[in-house]
């Protein structure tokens, strides 16, 4: 079968421009669709044993440019999942205390704890990413965040951090129908921010950035995977498909941890039993 994202292998070079937003890896709408519902309970069910196991978490980061469905796909994806394991954190403009840190202090409070699976809204990528467009800090220091950035994630990855990356793919043209679209939709319009259609004359620079974000931070514990996103529901099936093979490559070792806690928990109590007159 056709790959459904383009996972970029590490030391890999990308080029967002060669990769086209409306690839639909030759599947079927109606049976994607199908499929997600099916998916969305199987996550639920592997969240389930991450969390009884305890041995791991998940931390899932999403980044795209404005309109690209970060919110949607998260909703969707996850949209099963107990809200007792899970948890998002959308990153905005830091605030004068965590811009008093450095820039992973904020990032790194939230990651989730073992058991959780935890879903960025953006991430500690904008700090190489809107922060290297508008020059909020110098080259010079904007460049080394990228060897720092690896260098927390294989932090993370070393105390058994699963580390999922997705950046959405939209094409400038299904940015500007969807920005216009929520102007006709009164019930969307709540979700206009002038902001937007300024950050999209920079496109080009925003481009440039995530081509040098992606490239230099895929490692073989945390790659980026680029997932085409002008359709949304091939979007949330790439997203959910990924989410579920890259967990279902847990389950084995999950419910042998969980056979072996049950088998414990039932001896506890037959011990007990067996203590207590009668
Ligand atoms: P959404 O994520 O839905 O677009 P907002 O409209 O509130 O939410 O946008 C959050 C804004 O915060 C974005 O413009 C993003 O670039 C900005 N932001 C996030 N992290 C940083 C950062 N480290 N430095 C500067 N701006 C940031």
């Amino acid at each position: 079968m056709a790959p459904l994202t383009f996972k970029v292998e590490p030391g890999s070079k990308v080029q967002l421009d060669k990769i086209d937003p409306r690839y639909e890896a030759g599947l079927d709408r109606v049976q994607a669709e199908a499929d997600l519902a099916k998916l969305t309970y199987e996550i639920d069910e592997l969240q389930e044993l991450l969390f009884g196991a305890g041995t791991h978490s998940l931390l899932v980061i999403m980044q795209g440019m404005d309109t690209s469905g970060k919110d949607g796909t998260v909703r969707k994806v996850f949209s099963q999942v107990s809200p007792l394991g899970s948890y998002v954190v959308s990153f905005k403009v830091p605030t004068e205390d965590e811009l008093a840190h450095d820039f992973l202090w904020r990032v790194h409070m939230k990651t989730p704890g073992k058991g959780m699976i935890g879903i960025f809204n953006r991430s500690h990528y904008e700090d190489v990413l809107v922060v290297r467009v508008h020059n909020l800090v110098p080259e010079a220091v904007w460049r080394k965040r990228y060897r720092l950035i690896n260098d927390f994630e294989h932090n993370l990855a070393q105390s058994n951090t699963i580390i999922l990356k997705f950046y959405l793919h939209i094409s400038k043209k299904e940015q500007e129908e969807r920005l216009l679209a929520r102007e006709q939709d009164p019930t969307k319009a709540w979700k206009l921010a002038a902001g937007d259609w300024r950050e999209r004359e920079r496109w080009d620079d925003y481009m440039a950035a995530y081509d040098d974000a992606l490239e230099q931070c895929s490692t073989d514990e945390a790659p980026w995977q680029i997932v085409p996103a002008d359709r949304k529901w091939y979007r949330n099936y790439a997203v959910a498909m990924t989410v579920a093979e890259t967990l279902r490559g847990y389950k084995g070792q999950w419910l042998a941890k969980l056979g072996k806690v049950g088998e414990e928990r039932l001896l506890e109590l037959k011990a007990l039993r067996a203590g207590q007159p009668q």
